[in-house]
Formats: structure tokens, sequence, C-alpha cells
């Protein structure tokens, strides 16, 4: 297949479960990654059968009541039914750091044998995330909006980590990044990227584009390229709709 008839991939944004099929068909062949905040929301998604969006089952570290909601046996219960996790991770902002790290250790170790994608929030704590990834030895991670330093990164990387990144990010912080590990994000509806809609990727694309001395066409083919080998290897391309795993085995 070439570059330029490669659907839009948007490997973090967040989507209402309720969300309508004219919605959805508004979004055309886009492939979006949606997140859910809480098991709340992820039992009210776990039957969607929607196939562009790959819907994920999360415990949003900054949301107070979807951690009081976390209940590991619900979590596990439910995780049968989806191809990704996210969004999970930690928050320093958020407080409660000790409950934080419970939740998401517990999390980690329930994914760690899963054939799945593990959307990661590290806002305020790059270095700690990192090491928890290394000690769960999990498969499938993809680091979101990662501010880390380049020592993070490289422990990243050592972790097999992938980044998820968005056009709001510095761009050294990206030349940090290998394009081998990279996706793009909209973190849809964050604000500061200022994504109209989830899958709207292009500013990224672009500015992935100067970076790497690539078209927008090449730089789509490099991270669809890029989910293909982490799907391959965390195995959760037996989970994925599939629309976009065929779009995966066909590139
Ligand atoms: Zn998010």
């Amino acid at each position: 297949m070439i570059g330029s008839a490669l659907p839009a991939l948007d490997a973090h944004a967040h989507i209402a479960p309720d969300v309508t099929p004219a919605q959805i068909a508004a979004l055309g062949q886009s492939v979006v990654f949606a997140m859910t905040r809480s098991l709340h929301e992820a039992r009210q998604v776990k039957n969607r059968r929607d196939s562009t969006l790959v819907w994920g089952i999360g415990v949003h570290p900054g949301v107070a009541v979807a951690r009081e909601a976390w209940d590991p046996k619900q979590f596990t219960h439910l995780l049968a039914s989806f191809a990704l996790v996210g969004e999970i991770g930690l928050d320093r902002r958020a407080g409660d750091m000790v409950g934080q790290r419970t939740i998401f250790n517990e999390v980690l170790s329930i994914v760690r044998s899963e054939p799945v994608l593990v959307s990661v929030h590290s806002s305020g704590a790059a270095t700690e995330v990192v090491e928890h990834l290394h000690n769960a030895n999990v498969r499938g991670a993809i680091l979101h909006w990662f501010n880390g330093d380049a020592t993070d990164i490289r422990r990243a990387i050592e972790a097999d980590a992938y980044f998820s990144i968005n056009a709001a990010m510095p761009e050294d912080q990206i030349r940090l990044l290998p394009p081998e590990r990279i996706l793009c994000e909209t973190d849809f509806p964050a604000r500061k990227v200022r994504a109209r809609r989830p899958a709207d990727i292009q500013s990224t694309e672009t500015l992935l584009g100067q970076i790497w001395n690539k078209t927008p066409e090449e730089v789509r083919a490099r991270t669809w390229w890029n989910l293909r080998t982490l799907s391959e290897q965390s195995g959760a391309i037996e989970r994925l709709p599939e629309v976009v795993a065929d779009t995966l085995m066909y590139l």
C-alpha cells in the first residue's frame, strides 16, 4: 500500500463512550485510539464494535473518582474485551501518589502477560513511570506526551516503549525520540494541541516531516509501520479491530 492511501492514525484521544455512528463516520477512515478514564466508562464501551476506533480500558491517574472506583478484579474481567489499555500511569499534580502507585503497579502486573497496547500517562513523573515499566516488563507500552529527559528516554527505549507525540510538544523534545518508536496523537480534546477533532494529526505529521526531512505521507507510513512492529511484538494484533489489523498486515 502506498503511504498516501493510509488513513490518519491517532494513538491517544478521548472520545465520549456514547459517541454516535454519525460522529464516528465524520472521522472518515481515520483510526483513533480512544482512551477511557475509568472502569465505569470502559464498561460502557466494552461491547462496542467500531471498526476504526480502538477503545482503551483505563484508570486515569489524574481523576480521583476513577482511582476511587479502581477494582483489579473488575479490570481483569473487562480486559479480555480490549486490545488497548489506557490511559493509565502517574500524574504528579493529581495528589495521592501512594494510591496512584498502587493502582499503576496492579494494572501493570495484570497487563504484562496480556496481548495489549498500553497508553501511559507520565505528567511530572517521567523517571518513575519508566522505572515501573522496567520492573513490570510490559511489552506494548506507548508513552504519551512524554516529557522525560535524555536518560529517561534511553531507559524507556530499553523497556521497549514507544512514544505518541503531538504538535504541542517542544521540537527539541521530539528530536530526542527515535523515528522508529514514534506514533502521532491529538490527546483530543486537550486545548494546547489545537486538534479540531480526534485524528486531526496533520500539524504533527508536518512537524515530524520537517524534523526528519520526509514528506507527511512518508511520516504517516513510518508511524503505521511502527504500530505494526509494536502490535506484533505485544501480540495486540490478534485483538485489534479487523480493519486496523488488515491495514497493518498489508503495509
Ligand atoms: Zn489522555
